[in-house]
């Protein structure tokens, strides 16, 4: 069988060793049923049992108060873009902060269904870096406040929870369960699975209660009704069993690592080797403001394409793969997502010493 590589992908991403065995372990009969998790029906105790211990795992990792309504929606992060202005705009205004690519995507979609207030911009320096609290500009009739924690694709995450009088709605698609939040603070969270918590298929939104409205309008999807699927406990329609099985796993590996305050701690270890390395190197580059970096997404560049493309090589000739960065700020990008071992990150600065010597020589 072949070696596992180090695989530092932004999403679908690295998993926990320990899920994927689990998950090979039990796959041709799950706890005696004789099928597969994919074959048995929703509606039957053993799915229900899966799917329960998922939500209760993920609620107890973040201490997810009562006051909040977890959700395990489809979709994607994508469908929230327009479901949280379907479900809370009701015609009316929201702020929104756009510091990468998805936020502004979010912003584009939510102007279908309302008024969108531009927040703050950080598109003229090429989005490296996070609005203070100070330069945000705040509407006094807005419905909520849009951001989203970590941009994935151009390295920056806020460091700061916006101070603001509307409810917060929040994308941790890319960094949820790798820091300590406080729920409370906020209106909506909501994250895709495939970054730090498992697989695609699975979107999950943590609402407060008294934001689920029953009376939008009635062109609403039903699908994208957060009060129906509030009502059916997340099951509608046939979930998406077996991302949230897959979830449920690695809720459970998050647990064996200590809980999230102890993933942040090696988080910071992980992304401080990296970047210490960064800041001292004469040949790469850290992209995003020092200030405002990401925990979960690395971004370098190198002075020449060439360079860059020779470094790529050598990474994957020693088993680590997917740095190149997103197709439109190009450079690399080293996702070092909850279930990236130290290891990996170790063997990638290695990795970058020793090229910059061969190549500053
Ligand atoms: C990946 C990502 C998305 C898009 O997620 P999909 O599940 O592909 O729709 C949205 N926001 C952030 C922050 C992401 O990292």
């Amino acid at each position: 069988m072949a070696e596992r590589v180090y695989n530092f992908a932004a999403g679908p991403s690295t998993m926990p060793e320990s899920a994927l065995k689990t998950a090979a372990a039990e796959m041709l009969d799950y706890k005696g049923s004789g099928m597969s998790v994919m074959e048995i029906s929703h509606r039957s105790p053993l799915f229900q049992e899966i799917f329960d211990s998922a939500q209760e795992k993920l609620r107890a990792l973040l201490r997810v108060p009562e006051s909040h309504e977890i959700l395990f929606l489809q979709g994607g992060a994508t469908t929230q873009f327009a479901a949280i202005p379907m479900n809370l705009l009701e015609g009316g205004a929201a702020d929104y902060a756009v510091t990468g690519n998805f936020s502004g995507k979010a912003a584009e979609e939510a102007a279908k269904y309302g008024t969108v207030r531009i927040a703050a911009d950080t598109s003229a320096t090429g989005h490296d870096r996070i609005p203070t609290q100070a330069e945000l500009k705040l509407s006094p009739d807005a419905k909520y406040f849009y951001y989203c924690a970590n941009n994935t694709i151009f390295g920056t995450e806020w460091q700061l929870v916006p101070q603001t009088a509307a409810p917060l709605v929040c994308d941790m698609s890319s960094d949820i369960l790798s820091r300590e939040i406080e729920v409370a603070d906020y209106g909506l969270i909501y994250a895709g699975a495939q970054k730090n918590m498992g697989i695609a298929g699975l979107t999950v939104v943590i609402i407060r209660k008294d934001l689920i409205r029953s009376d939008v309008d009635p062109i609403v999807p039903s699908m994208m009704r957060y009060d129906l699927m509030a009502k059916n406990d997340s099951m509608y329609n046939t979930p998406p069993c077996w991302a949230i099985y897959m979830a449920g796993l690695c809720f459970h590996w998050v647990e064996d690592q200590g809980g999230i305050a102890a993933l942040e701690a090696k988080n910071k270890e992980k992304s401080d080797l990296l970047y210490n390395y960064l800041d001292q190197s004469r040949l790469f580059h850290p992209v995003a403001d020092k200030k405002d970096r990401s925990l979960m997404n690395v971004t370098f560049t190198l002075p020449t394409d060439e360079q860059t493309k020779a470094f790529l090589a050598l990474c994957e000739e020693r088993g680590m793969i997917n740095i190149k960065g997103h197709r439109s700020v190009g450079g690399c990008r080293a996702s070092i997502y909850n279930a990236m071992p130290i290891e990996g990150v170790q063997l990638l600065v290695q990795t970058m010493k020793e090229f910059e010597e061969k190549n500053m020589a």
